[in-house]
């Protein structure tokens, strides 16, 4: 699993065309609590990286509505990311 994680998440251009559909990075305060966001917390963790209670908040608070799946020109499946992420002690 650490290695599909992290060969999705590296597929990812920093485009950011998946920001404006997530009804979570708004209230969240700033882009850690959206798709971009969370898929580099994923992507940090399975090099070996340490959650934070910030990251934690991140990638819990995530509503797996898949909205951002539907736009990444990426094709990265974010939602399998974040699920991924919690299921790898995220
Ligand atoms: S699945 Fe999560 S990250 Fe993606 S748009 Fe929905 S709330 Fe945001
Ligand atoms: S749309 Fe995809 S490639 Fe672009 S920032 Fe979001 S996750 Fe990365």
């Amino acid at each position: 699993m650490r290695a599909w994680v992290e060969a999705e998440a590296e597929k990812c251009v920093y485009c950011g065309f998946c920001e404006p559909l997530c009804p979570t990075l708004y209230p969240g305060g700033h882009r850690g609590y959206g798709p971009r966001g969370r898929v580099n917390i994923a992507f940090n963790i399975v090099r070996g990286g340490k959650h934070t209670g910030e990251t934690l908040k991140s990638i819990y608070s995530c509503l797996l509505c898949g909205a951002c799946n539907l736009v990444c020109p990426a094709k990265i499946d974010i939602v399998g990311v974040i699920r991924a992420s919690r299921a790898l002690g995220g």
